[in-house]
């Protein structure tokens, strides 16, 4: 694996690969890698030839500077996983490279109220940060497949959104969540949970296999109260529990007149944020 931290060196390499006509696949994160991220770059491995992961903690993404001072670092082990997954490239820029005085990065794109929902809401500023980004992260590594993590669903259906708007020369490929054995969803933030507020956490999985099974005979607005209210039994402090349509992102009232639905949690366990999400019915692909 070569590691790269200027995008000057980067982008020179990848132009030598993109004249040898290889595929790039590119899967970027803010480290603290876990499986659910080297899944990632094994899907990339079925698409690309070349596979570049980046490792940036985006300060604009972050609404919360405790949460960024505390986001788990820990370079040498997602170096040694990375390699361990075959990963070709692994690109740790700092904030200068990824922001240089006088480059404009902000974005301008009418969101469409993608963004005007559950951690849109809950997060203000998170998605223009996180648009920010991963755009530039584009412009710099320029890749034929762009791969992210369904557990993230509103920012993959945000960036899928910018890729259309933009035009962006770029597949955006969505992979499944990886969970633990017992169903919580893999994050880096886990790392932050003492035991008793890791097992609080597995309501959020439990109330999504709930919403699933129950969805299409209840009303979906008493279904979410009761969600709510299980949650906070548990030890939880939800921020939303909303089942949406998959591409608009839009409440569901009628299951029946949506071809993809989505059920969304977002709680704290402690002082972790945790959200998760299921597909109730269809796929977003
Ligand atoms: P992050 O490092 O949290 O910004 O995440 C980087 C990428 O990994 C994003 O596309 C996430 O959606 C994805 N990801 C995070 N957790 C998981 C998981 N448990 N399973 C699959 N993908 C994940």
């Amino acid at each position: 694996m070569q590691l790269f931290s200027f995008v000057s060196n980067l982008k020179s390499f990848l132009q030598d690969e993109k004249k040898s006509r290889h595929k790039i696949a590119f899967i970027p994160t803010m480290g603290a890698l876990h499986a659910g991220h080297i899944s990632l770059i094994e899907e990339g491995k079925k698409y690309g030839d070349t596979t570049v992961c980046s490792i940036y903690i985006n300060p604009r993404q972050f609404n919360n500077s405790e949460d960024l001072k505390k986001y788990p670092r820990n370079l040498e082990n997602d170096a040694r996983l990375l390699e361990q997954a075959n990963c070709d490239i692994l690109f740790v820029p700092d904030d200068q490279e990824i922001y240089p005085i006088g480059l404009d990065t902000s974005i301008r794109l009418d969101l469409k109220d993608l963004d005007n929902s559950m951690e849109g809401l809950f997060r203000p500023g998170h998605f223009n940060g996180m648009l920010q980004v991963v755009k530039r992260l584009l412009d710099v590594v320029n890749p034929d497949f762009l791969i992210m993590g369904q557990k993230d669903f509103q920012q993959f259906t945000l960036v899928q959104h910018m890729i259309n708007q933009l035009h962006l020369p770029v597949k955006l490929i969505v992979a499944p969540t990886i969970r633990e054995p017992d169903g919580l969803a893999m994050s880096s933030r886990n790392q932050r949970l003492n035991a008793i507020e890791r097992k609080n956490g597995l309501a959020i999985y439990k109330s999504l296999l709930h919403l699933k099974t129950h969805f299409e005979s209840s009303s979906i607005d008493l279904l979410e109260n009761q969600v709510m209210n299980t949650l906070k039994d548990s030890g939880l402090r939800p921020e939303y529990v909303e089942i949406v349509d998959g591409l608009s992102l839009q409440r569901v009232i009628h299951p029946e007149l949506h071809n993809c639905i989505i059920a969304c949690i977002a709680a704290w366990s402690g002082e972790v944020r945790l959200i998760d999400n299921l597909i109730l019915k269809g796929a977003f692909k």
